[in-house]
This record gives structure tokens, C-alpha cells and sequence, in this order.
């Protein structure tokens, strides 16, 4: 894929768009990974429109938030969308908890790590090899480890191309369209919880806090990506 071509014809163009662009080139080999963060369930209601059939999946990590779970089931009952969950490996899991403990995520960057390729990185792992492609719901305005992302792009980790609808959105667009279209969301989002991710890897932050300061807030900005978004060489 002239992945140059791709985003020349794609800049510009709505969410909607790139979407039916997506599901028209890849057909069913395209997943979209959904978190339900504010984000994700604007991708989720985009693509209930467009196409009801795509595979939509989330990976439970085991350390999910209530708030999140509950949105879960709003979200699996309101729409007629295919909403597949995923877990980690027992194994994986067992190992480490009986290895290191139930925080040793907060221990090193490497425990870190450790954790989110068993809980995270790895189930997704086992659900992109079917397929050529996924969508996320990543925003260049998120982080600076997000700002030089294209729409579409080859993706390092997985082997597969990663398709960014909703790249260019300014966090006010999404819940200019979460309010507009009556969406569920994550009632952590209205406790200063814009970032929402694994519960005990997440806290609300203080007025002027950047946005994404409550996830990994032990870590610096350059090292606050659990591994699912990682660039080509490295980071
Ligand atoms: Fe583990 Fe925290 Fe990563 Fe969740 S966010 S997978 S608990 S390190």
C-alpha cells in the first residue's frame, strides 16, 4: 500500500469517510480495539452507522475500573454491533502475579511494561493476526507521543496497518459529538478522568494537569504508552 497516496487522499476528509475508506479496502480483515474512552465510543457510534456489521473487540485486562465495565454493557445493549471481549493469558497472569506481586507495575518501567504486553499488548496480539488492520481512536492532541501519527500507518507492533479516524479531533469536537448524539460514556470522564485506562493505573487530575497526567503519573510524558502504540524504532 502507497501508504503516502493513502493520507494524501485522506487528509481532510471526515471520520466517516476514512472509515467507509477502511471497511472498503479491507472488508472484514479490519477490527476497531476499543478501550470506551471518550474516543472510543465516538468511533464506536461512527461505526454503527456505517457499517453495524464490523467487528468491534476490547480486551479486558483484569483490572478494569467498575465505570468502565458498566459502560460495556451500556454500550454491547444499545448497539447492534458485534462487541467481542478478549483476556489475557491465564498462564501469562498467574505466572506473574506469583512472580511479582499484584503492583509490580509501580516497581519499574520494565515491570511496567511487563504488565501491559501480558494484559494488553499480547491479547490483541492473538486478535490481530487474523486480520490486516485495525482502527483506533488515537488523537494527535493526546500526548507527545502522538503527534507525528498519520491517519493511516504501518503499525511496528503488530505487523498490520492502523488506521486513526479521528486523528485530527480536538478533544472539544468529541464531546461536542458525545453530547450532540446522546452518548454513553465513562462516568470517570465527569470526575476529572479524561485519560481512563487499567483502575489502579489511573488517577483524576488537577485543574491545568495535561491530560493524559493521570495515567502512569510515577512516569515522565515520553514513557506513557503502554506498547499498543509504539513507533517505528521504538519508543
Ligand atoms: Fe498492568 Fe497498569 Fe498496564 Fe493495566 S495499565 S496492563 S494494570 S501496567
Amino acid at each position: 500500500m502507497d501508504l503516502e497516496k493513502v493520507n494524501n487522499e485522506l487528509t481532510g476528509k471526515s471520520a466517516e469517510d476514512i472509515l467507509k475508506w477502511a471497511f472498503d479496502t479491507f472488508k472484514d480483515r479490519i477490527v476497531f480495539a476499543s478501550s470506551f474512552g471518550a474516543e472510543d465510543v465516538v468511533v464506536i457510534d461512527l461505526i454503527s452507522k456505517i457499517n453495524p456489521s464490523a467487528k468491534i473487540i476490547t480486551i479486558d485486562t483484569g483490572r478494569l475500573p467498575d465505570e468502565t465495565y458498566e459502560l460495556m454493557e451500556d454500550t454491547r445493549k444499545k448497539y447492534n454491533v458485534e462487541l467481542l471481549t478478549y483476556f489475557p493469558d491465564k498462564s501469562e497472569v498467574e505466572n506473574l502475579l506469583d512472580e511479582k506481586g499484584y503492583y509490580s507495575f509501580r516497581e519499574s518501567l520494565n515491570n511496567r511494561k511487563e504488565c501491559c504486553r501480558i494484559r494488553k499488548i499480547n491479547p490483541l496480539r492473538r486478535v490481530l493476526k487474523d486480520c490486516d488492520a485495525w482502527i483506533t481512536g488515537l488523537r494527535k492532541e493526546q500526548s507527545v507521543t502522538r503527534k507525528d501519527m498519520n491517519i493511516v500507518e504501518e503499525d511496528p507492533v503488530f505487523g498490520v496497518i492502523k488506521v486513526n479516524p479521528i486523528l485530527d479531533w480536538s478533544l472539544d469536537d468529541i464531546w461536542k459529538y458525545i453530547k450532540k448524539n446522546g452518548i454513553s460514556y465513562n462516568k470517570l470522564h465527569d470526575q476529572n478522568y479524561p485519560s481512563i485506562g487499567c483502575e489502579p493505573c489511573t488517577r483524576a487530575i488537577k485543574d491545568g494537569e495535561d491530560i493524559r497526567a493521570g495515567r502512569w503519573w510515577w512516569e515522565s510524558p515520553e514513557q506513557k504508552e503502554c506498547g499498543l502504540h509504539a513507533k517505528k524504532g521504538g519508543r
